[in-house]
């Protein structure tokens, strides 16, 4: 038993990896590419990146009263977007200082930013409203974890939702995706981070990330209610959503 715990395995993009290795290889590809993150999400996703945020807040449909839990928060988008859209105020909860560095700005006013992992959240029992993950969960070691937290700082009656890359099933749309993300991401990537790893990483991870029926059964597994799901974009990026009742 101990022998096989020393030796665990996880993916890391196509890789594997020693999994003690995974949080630390991440969180250099964050500090690495945290200064062009935010334009790199525009080049990588065609500018889509700021339409699956939108859909993912007007899912939520903040009200006055509403406090969020913005995890793996990164540089903030969801959290502004949910204080600007009506929400009281937002917390983004990171592991990453330089991209919530990054992130910091005029629109930062009504967030608090909180650095911590999600595996185990600096947070009390039943604190927020609302949690989001978005482009989080895949970059995570111990998914489980993260949920059964995200669970726990919930409020009875409170909601999360998951925006996250996903599969894509139309076979045509399939092979388009697979030839930009494998011939021309990298390079791009390469051309404005200097980090052509960063982006090799990205879309292999993608493609090892659970499919929408595989998330949406973690969530229940994690003790949500009324899981659901629904795809973007032809299933490039799924929004899931459960509740904790
Ligand atoms: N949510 C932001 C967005 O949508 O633009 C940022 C997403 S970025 C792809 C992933 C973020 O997850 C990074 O900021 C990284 O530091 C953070 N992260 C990775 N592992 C984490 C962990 N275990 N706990 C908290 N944050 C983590």
């Amino acid at each position: 038993m101990k022998f096989m715990k020393k030796f665990k395995k996880i993916d890391f993009g196509f890789k594997k990896i020693d999994v003690k290795q995974k949080k630390e290889l991440v969180n250099e590809i964050f500090s690495q590419v945290s200064t062009k993150y935010n334009l790199m999400n525009d080049l990588s996703s065609l500018g889509m990146h700021r339409m699956w945020k939108n859909e993912l807040i007007t899912l939520l449909a903040p009200q006055p009263h509403q406090t969020l839990a913005d995890l793996a928060g990164g540089t903030g988008d969801i959290a502004k977007k949910f204080v600007q859209n009506g929400g009281k105020n937002a917390h983004i909860i990171d592991i990453n200082i330089n991209m919530i560095e990054n992130g910091i700005n005029k629109e930062s006013k009504k967030i608090r930013h909180i650095i911590g992992n999600c595996e185990n959240l600096p947070i009390k029992d039943n604190s927020y409203h609302r949690a989001t993950m978005a482009f989080g969960l895949r970059n995570i070691t111990y998914r489980e974890k993260a949920l059964n937290e995200i669970y726990r700082i919930l409020k009875p009656g409170g909601r999360f939702v998951c925006l996250e890359f996903s599969h894509v099933e139309n076979y045509f749309f399939k092979k388009l995706y697979d030839l930009w993300s494998f011939k021309f991401l990298p390079s791009i990537g390469e051309f404005i981070t200097n980090n052509r790893e960063a982006y090799q990483y990205l879309v292999e991870s993608i493609r090892m990330f659970p499919n929408q029926d595989e998330l949406a059964l973690m969530m229940s597994k994690a003790n949500f209610s009324r899981v659901k799901y629904i795809n973007l974009s032809e299933g490039i990026v799924a929004l899931h959503s459960g509740w904790k009742i």
